[in-house]
Order: C-alpha cells, then structure tokens, then sequence
C-alpha cells in the first residue's frame, strides 16, 4: 500500500541539547521545521524531502540577537520582524534590515526565520547576498558540538551546502566593522514584497576622493548560489569612478555572473540587470564621495523632520511626485536615518490607491524624444524632477536614431494603449534596453501593466530620496 505524501509526525524538544540527540540519532531522518514558511509550502506540494518534523521555532538558544563589541550574533531562528525590529541591525546592517522588509508580506516575516532562509538555499533568497556583503560566519551545532564557517563556503552548488545531516544552524555572526560603508539594496522583481526577485543586490562600498577604496558586491538570482563578484570588485578597488570605469565594472559583471532562463526571466536579462546594478550602486558612491558627506545626509534628514508640514512636503514632493504619498511621508516623520526613510517611503507607497500613483506619473517627462505632444497631464514636472530625469535618462541620448526613433513610436503607442506616459527606472539603463523592456510591456494587460508602472515609480522614488539626502 503506498504512504499518504501528505502524512507526517512532528516533535517538538524542549532544548537545543535534545534536538542535537534526536538529529544525531537517525542522522537525515529529522526535518528541522522553524517558521514553516518552507517546509509547509513543500509539505502543500506533497514533497516533503522527510516524514519526521521536529520544530525548532520555540528554542531560546536560536532565538536570541547578542552583540560584543566585534561582532552581531543572530539566533538563526529570529524572524524578519525580530530582525526589522533590533536597532542594531537597523543601524548597523541596513542591507540586512532591508532585506528583512522585502521577505514576503507581515505575516510571512513573523513566521520566516533568517536561518530558514539560509538552508533553504534558494538562490533568490533575499537575505542571503546581504550575508555575503556582511562577511557573515555561521556557528553550527550538533552533539559533538560547535563548528564555526565563513558563510561564503556554506553554499556548495544549486540547493547543496555544507550542513550535515545532524546539525543546526545555531548563529548568524556579522563582524560590526562596516556601519561607516555605504550601503546598496535593491530587489529587481515584477514587485518588490511578495514577488521572488529576477536578481537583488546588496553592496557596500567606501569611497575616498572620489576612488574606491574598498567594496563588497553580492548578487541574488544570478548562478546556482548567492554570488559574491570578486572579480568586479578587483577590477573596480583604488580606481576613480568614471564612466570608463562604470563601462569596465558592467562588462566585468556580466560576465562573471551566471543566470539562467526561468520562467521569471532570461539569463540575458539578468545578465544585463546585474551590470545596472553594479553601475547603479558605483553611481552611488560616486556620487557620496566622502564620508564627510554621507554624515551630511542625515543633517538633511535631520533639518526635514524639524520643518513644517507644508515645507517638509514641498522639500519631498519631486521625489515621488504624487501628494499623497507626500502627506504619508511627512507624517511618518521624525525619521531616524536613510534606511527608516527608505522603509517609510516604500511602506506609503504601498498604501496608496492608483489615483495617487497615477499623480506620481504625470510627475514625469516622457522617455526619450518627443515625436508627438505630451499626453495631457494634470500637472507638469517640477524643476527638480525635470532635472533627475534628465540624469536617470542620460544614457537615452547616446543611442542611435534607429532606436530613438523606435523608441518614439513605442511611447506612443503605450500612450494610445494605456493612456498615460511610459514610466521605467532608467537610471543606468540604455536606451535599446529600456525600448526592449517598453516592447515587453505592451504586451500587459492594464492591471498587470499598472502594477509593474507602480513598481517602477517606487524605485524611482528610492533613488531621487537616496539622491535628495546628499544634495
Ligand atoms: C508567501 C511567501 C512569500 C515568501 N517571500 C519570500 C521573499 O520575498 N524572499 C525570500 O527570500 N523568501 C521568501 N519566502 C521563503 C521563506 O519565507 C524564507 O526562505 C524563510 O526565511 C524560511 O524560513 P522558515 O523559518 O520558515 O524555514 P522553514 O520552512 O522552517 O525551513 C526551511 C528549511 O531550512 C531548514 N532549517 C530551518 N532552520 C534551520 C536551522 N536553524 N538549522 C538547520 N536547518 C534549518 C529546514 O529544515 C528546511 O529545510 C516566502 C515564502 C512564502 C510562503
């Protein structure tokens, strides 16, 4: 008679010390289960790779966020929301944080543990090139005691890593040596929650004069493991951000990356998303050339959240463009530092109707050249956001004539179709690649193609905020 797939038996110990004894007993026979969020997935799809579940979730010893002076040590069993919620990480690890925001929804964060993530080894994980950027070590535990690794070995091919059938993950230790790095997330996905992403980054950087003096890349969605680019960062330290160096750092990316098709994207798109990624962040430190200047920031943030309301929205509007998110911005304040205005940004953009991202819209010139009158508008681009989209669009420019003029006509086009103007993050793009992108989204139904417009607009919106703290 064949075994009901759906058919399991669950134990839960109540110590670290009795799970270890239990793990050891039938070495590959006990599935640890912390948050489910996996597991339970697997278990729905009737795949459970063992029929013997023992949770993990209510064991203090991987529950628990210590720091030393040298170092955080995460219990592997903490949460997205234990994570968002733990100042250090908020203050120190914004990559983590940030990472921590993008998992899934509420309650996917108050059930999914950092250490799930880890072993899970998808190669989409969100939370996993932040560890990378972080240098992060892993203490694993077993009955013949602790082991500690650099994360970076840990993953040994697609869903394959380092952990033996009788051991736990019991900490997750990032070194606190790169609260004075700039720091860069970002989550390509057809949305930014909820949505497994087509390639992330989390990056840190230090730039003196202009240079880079040192830097950390890591890549989400682009091999059979989280990346670390060694070789772009080798090919980018003790050099001047300039645009040869942006050129050598795409091209350097690329070919160190290794995608492949899914039914999400291409390999060539993710290719050519990862070279943005790296230029984009490059971009940032080019353009925060000191620390002096990134202490800076937070002295604009610091004077945003003393003005008055009107002035605190009018100092904001041209980031985003539309008031209603204006008005939830302005009301979330005081707001610590750029991560806590990331992470406002995004949580009121995600509360807002179409009405207002519609408004955000009409914030913004048309892409490329005009070959027919803006479509009509409620309101036109301020001064400022005239002037950042020309920077997010330079490259738009420096295509030829075939794809400019390719480029009008699939503009127009989308108007006649959607009714409003073409919205992408350009920022670092070129000009055939946001026309392939354009072609692509014609295809969209008006529900599908308003979202993913959305999506765009937020990122927008992340970038100019990132852009507005260092002015
Ligand atoms: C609706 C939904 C949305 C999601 N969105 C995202 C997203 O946006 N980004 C993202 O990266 N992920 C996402 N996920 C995936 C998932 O939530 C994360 O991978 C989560 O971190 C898994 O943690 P968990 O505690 O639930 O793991 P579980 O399901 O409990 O376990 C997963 C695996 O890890 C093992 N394990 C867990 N803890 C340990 C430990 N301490 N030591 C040894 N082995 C351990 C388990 O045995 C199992 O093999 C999503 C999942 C769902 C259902």
């Amino acid at each position: 008679m064949r075994s009901n797939p759906h058919d399991y038996e669950m134990v839960a110990p109540n110590s670290l010390q009795a799970t270890v004894s239990l793990l050891a007993s039938e070495p590959g026979v006990w599935l640890p289960i912390a948050g489910g969020t996996d597991v339970m997935v697997q278990y729905a799809a009737g795949n459970l790779p063992a029929r013997k579940l023992v949770s993990i979730w209510n064991l203090p010893e991987l529950r628990r966020i210590e720091t030393s002076a040298d170092e955080i040590r995460i219990g592997a069993g903490s949460t997205y929301t234990d994570l968002r919620k733990n100042e250090i990480v908020a203050r120190e690890f914004p990559l983590l944080a940030t990472a921590a925001r993008w998992t899934g929804g509420i309650a996917n964060q108050n059930r999914g543990t950092i250490g799930g993530n880890i072993v899970n080894a998808s190669p989409a994980a969100d939370s996993l090139p932040a560890l990378l950027a972080y240098e992060a070590e892993l203490i694993l535990v077993s009955i013949r005691g602790e082991r500690r690794l650099p994360y970076v070995n840990f993953h040994t091919g697609y869903k394959k890593t380092l952990l033996r059938p009788d051991e736990l993950i019991q900490t997750v230790c990032l070194p606190r040596r790169f609260s004075q790095y700039i720091s860069h997330a970002r989550k390509v996905g057809a949305r930014s929650a909820q949505a497994i992403s087509k390639v992330c980054i989390a990056a840190l950087g230090r730039p003196t004069d202009g240079r880079v003096e040192d830097v950390r890349i890591a890549l989400g969605s682009i091999a059979p493991v989280p990346l670390r680019l060694r070789q772009t960062e080798q090919a980018v330290i003790g050099r001047s951000i300039d645009s040869a160096l942006l050129l050598l750092a795409r091209k350097t990316a690329m070919a160190e990356v290794r995608p492949i098709d899914d039914i999400r994207s291409t390999a060539r798109y993710r290719a050519t998303v990862a070279g943005n990624l790296v230029v984009e962040f490059l971009g940032l430190l080019a353009s925060d050339r000191n620390a002096v200047e990134h202490r800076q920031s937070n002295d604009v943030l610091g004077r945003w959240n003393l003005l008055p309301a009107d002035e605190a929205a009018t100092a904001i509007l041209s980031c985003c463009g539309s008031k209603g998110w204006t008005r939830g911005m302005v009301a979330r304040r005081p707001l610590a530092d750029e991560d806590a205005l990331l992470a406002a940004s995004e949580e009121t953009w995600r509360s807002l109707a179409p009405s207002d991202w519609m408004e955000a819209f009409h914030s913004h010139p048309r892409i490329g050249i005009s070959r027919a009158p803006e479509p009509p508008s409620p309101q036109s681009p301020s001064t400022q956001s005239v002037a950042w989209s020309a920077q997010e669009q330079s490259n738009v420019g420096d295509a030829n004539d075939a794809v400019k003029i390719a480029l009008a006509d699939a503009n127009r086009e989308y108007e006649q179709r959607f009714n409003r103007i073409f919205i992408v993050c350009a920022t670092g793009k070129s000009a055939s690649e946001i026309l392939e992108i354009l072609q692509r989204r014609l295809e969209n139904d008006a529900e599908t193609e308003l979202r993913e417009a959305a999506e765009q607009q937020r990122q927008i919106t992340e970038i100019r905020l990132k852009k507005w703290l260092r002015r």
